[in-house]
């Protein structure tokens, strides 16, 4: 960490992503507060967010972290909580993180590995456990399965975990109650930015007609990541009260294991514009690409909202495809890659964009930084942190090097 003295973001060479600790911490207040009323457990979801510089501000709100992967287990095992003893001298028992894993398909020769970081694994298929639970057993490490209810809250086929023909989990209860004996808890996940406390508890209720005499035979349940419990008008109170009816109902540990809503609204990419053109409509193109950067945006073809123009702060959310097609005056603004269809967004500014101008896109502190890549070789934004006393600190610049690293 290069942290400079009175480094200022106006002087700072683009493109970054900007991470507010202060905009964190207002999320890990709601999760923290969502645990306390529920008795839920949250694990932070690093397939979303896993830029361990903002761990410390996180720590103290949450249970710990969930994972997808070996590298994703490991990462969350060494930064995240009390398990690091380089940096951890008086290592509080009572504070211990817990790590959980997860993976839609372990391979055998990284289960040792998987199971040395681990305090809970759980395993997306029968056959997968049946491979692998031997090897938990023998370290006394607790087993789940994950639960496909075949019912979702996701706008997304894409993102579905319910969709035909799915992999993620298991569906069949006679098939699940004959592995009982071999579990102690289950992990389903069946919401995508789910803003409507109705259509969740909806669907709990689906998953509790389905399979509640299996739940009532486990200590935990982990209910995933999805549900959009951060927003502003976003009833808590109701959802605690229906996760702690659920968690007394059948003696179950609650797990949430929120991703997007623990860093929702807190990062922005911070861009230049290199060029301006004219082509029926203004065009801009800014120094970084939605491909490569802000992916997301390209697989579920949504625009970026601009959070501030040449550090002005300015919410304008793009211009919904399907309504003004023919305005001559709105703005596209385009990525640098070569894809044609790199595009932020289109916009009604204020006022035409100049050479140089910088412009911030909203919402992308998630799936964007654990997303991005060397397509085009465009330049790798740096990672920019703004503490919470309001320093500046530049935690990460890429360079050629890391390009060229990359490939071989
Ligand atoms: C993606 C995912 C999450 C996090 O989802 P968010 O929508 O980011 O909250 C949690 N659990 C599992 C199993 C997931 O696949």
């Amino acid at each position: 960490m290069n942290s400079t003295p009175a480094v200022s973001l106006a002087a700072l060479k683009t493109p970054y992503y900007l991470l507010d600790e202060a905009a964190i911490v207002a999320n890990m207040q709601i999760i923290a507060r969502l645990c306390e009323l529920s008795g839920a457990k949250a694990l932070l979801a690093l397939k979303c967010f896993a830029t361990w510089g903002v761990f410390d501000v996180m720590e103290p709100y949450l249970h710990g972290t969930t994972s997808s992967s070996l590298n994703e287990v490991r990462l969350g095992y060494e930064t995240f909580g009390n398990n690091n003893a380089d940096n951890n001298n008086s290592v509080n028992n009572q504070d211990k993180k817990e790590t959980h894993a997860y993976s839609v398909a372990y391979s055998a020769d990284e289960i040792d590995e998987v199971l040395s970081y681990a305090d809970k694994i759980i395993f997306n298929s029968i056959s997968q456990l049946n491979a692998f639970k031997g090897q938990a057993a023998a370290k006394n490490i607790p087993v789940g399965l994950r639960l496909n209810p075949k019912t979702s809250n996701s706008s997304f086929i894409i993102a579905d975990p319910a969709r035909p023909f799915s992999r993620l989990g298991e569906h069949d209860k006679d098939k699940i109650a004959a592995v009982l004996g071999d579990i102690t808890g289950v992990m389903i996940h069946n919401n995508c930015e789910n803003d409507s406390f109705e259509a969740f508890s909806a669907s709990l209720a689906d998953i509790e007609a389905r399979f509640g005499d299996v739940l009532a035979q486990l200590e935990w349940v982990s209910l995933g990541g999805g549900i959009h419990f951060i927003a502003p008008d976003y009833p808590l109170e109701k959802l605690a009260d229906r996760l702690k009816g659920f968690s007394e109902k059948y003696g179950v540990q609650v797990y949430l294991e929120p991703g997007e809503a623990s860093i929702h609204g807190a990062g922005s990419l911070v861009t230049t514009v290199l060029d301006t053109m004219h082509n029926e409509k203004n065009l801009a193109v800014v120094d970084a690409s939605i491909e490569a950067h802000m992916l997301d945006l390209l697989i579920y073809r949504e625009s970026a909202p601009i959070a501030s123009i040449n550090g002005e702060f300015m919410a304008i959310a793009p211009v919904n495809k399907d309504q003004v097609n023919d305005v001559i005056d709105n703005t596209i603004i385009y990525g640098r890659s070569c894809l044609a269809g790199d595009i932020f967004g289109e916009y009604v500014l204020p006022s035409n964009l100049q050479i140089g101008d910088r412009i911030a896109f909203g919402n992308a502190a998630g799936y964007t930084m654990v997303k991005k890549n060397w397509f085009n070789g465009v330049n790798m934004p740096a990672i920019v942190i703004r503490r919470l006393d309001g320093s500046i600190d530049i935690q990460r610049e890429f360079d050629y090097q890391d390009y060229k690293a990359s490939l071989s």
